[in-house]
């Protein structure tokens, strides 16, 4: 039995190398790789992420929010950090932590340019994010006179790239929409380019783009759960490696009669004799209450171990009725052993929610081997 002696996630930087250099080649020589790095590295660590990923070649990072960056330049990042959705109200931190804003509407273009001026700044990198059919955030393609027009006025920022977001790249049956995203992108992208004068980076591709629309990939591609070892379809996960591995242990087991309730409000009753497992990990942790009553599983000497009653905010009780276990032994709640993603799709999910809503109460332990 292994010692994991309380709840801990372990980031494992050998997986990150690994899945970095898998997609970079899904990808020509030329095509830059911008490592997502929001909500703290889709909940491991922003930090340790990004400095390895600074350290084996990744171009650019992103962040959502301005105070995401700034806590990587804090840490001491020096890649260039795009912004994807930021607010009127940080831009001065966006000036003075060096970075790069996504602008997505006449109104946040305006306020930018108007920042910059006021900073006396010259030429300052920023992004235009263009909606191609998301509907999410982003200047729709016959806005580009007007994006031109305001350019046209001022040279305190310098258009580094151009951007959009595909729907649906991870789904086969969508496959008419993306292509029309990336043929409007394309559009949109010429159409800019003319009007500008020189040519910014393009990007548009996410995860499954990379793995789905080579046509896509242009001159740089913005990967997020790929790094972290998933790639939303059965053979890409395959291929990668996941980064996290989030381990408990179990604290008590108990053996109820049939009749007996387990936990909040009784959702457990016993119909026949049941041995369970007490594990230190509840909602306060990430894992929420839709993983409760056998919704979710963890897995306890490579067999599975359903949650049974509600999900309590520093606990759950798992069913260990056939698994032969004892009180301080290993309970692996998700890794390379058993994958978030089947995990999530079990409870009505996606692996993107269960890994970045890992709270910063667990411990994260940092390994770099295998
Ligand atoms: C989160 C995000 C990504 C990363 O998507 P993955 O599917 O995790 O690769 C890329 N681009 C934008 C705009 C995003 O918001």
């Amino acid at each position: 039995m292994s010692k994991t002696s309380e709840t801990i996630l372990e980031i494992n930087l050998a997986h990150l190398t690994h899945n970095f250099t898998y997609l970079k080649s899904k990808l020509d020589a030329k095509v830059k790789v911008l490592a997502v790095v929001k909500a703290s590295g889709y909940g491991s660590d922003a930090t340790i992420i990004a400095r390895h990923l600074e350290k084996i070649g990744a171009d650019y990072f992103a962040v959502a929010y301005t105070s995401e960056g700034i806590q990587l330049r804090d840490a001491g990042i020096t890649t260039p950090i795009l912004v994807l959705h930021p607010q009127p109200i940080n831009f001065q931190k966006i000036i003075d932590y060096q970075l790069e804003p996504s602008l997505y509407s006449t109104r946040v273009l305006k306020e930018f340019v108007s920042t910059a001026t006021s900073n006396e700044k010259k030429h300052y990198p920023v992004h235009i994010k263009f909606n191609t059919g998301l509907n999410r955030i982003g200047f729709n393609e016959n806005d580009s006179n007007a994006i031109i027009a305001q350019l046209n006025t001022t040279d305190t920022i310098k258009v580094v790239s151009l951007l959009s977001h595909l729907a649906a790249s991870e789904d086969p049956d969508e496959r008419e929409f993306t292509l029309n995203q990336i043929r409007s992108f394309k559009q949109i992208a010429d159409q800019i380019h003319t009007k500008l004068g020189y040519t910014p980076i393009l990007h548009q591709s996410n995860t499954s783009g990379i793995f789905n629309y080579p046509e896509a990939h242009l001159n740089m591609v913005r990967t997020g759960i790929g790094l972290y070892g998933y790639g939303n379809e059965a053979k890409y996960d395959k291929q990668l490696k996941p980064v996290m591995s989030l381990k408990s242990v179990i604290s008590q087991i108990h053996d109820l009669q049939p009749g007996d309730s387990l936990g909040y409000n009784r959702a457990f009753i016993a119909d026949t004799a049941t041995k369970t497992a007490t594990i230190p990990i509840g909602h306060a942790d990430g894992i929420g209450r839709h993983y409760g009553n056998k919704k979710g599983y963890v897995t306890i000497n490579n067999k599975r171990a359903y949650i049974i009653g509600n999900v309590c905010m520093d606990m759950i009780m798992v069913d260990i009725t056939n698994i032969d276990c004892n009180e301080g032994d290993e309970v692996i709640i998700f890794g390379p052993e058993s994958s978030a993603a089947d995990i999530a799709e079990h409870s009505g999910t996606i692996s993107y929610e269960l890994l970045t809503a890992i709270s910063p109460r667990v411990q994260r332990v940092v390994i770099d081997n295998k």
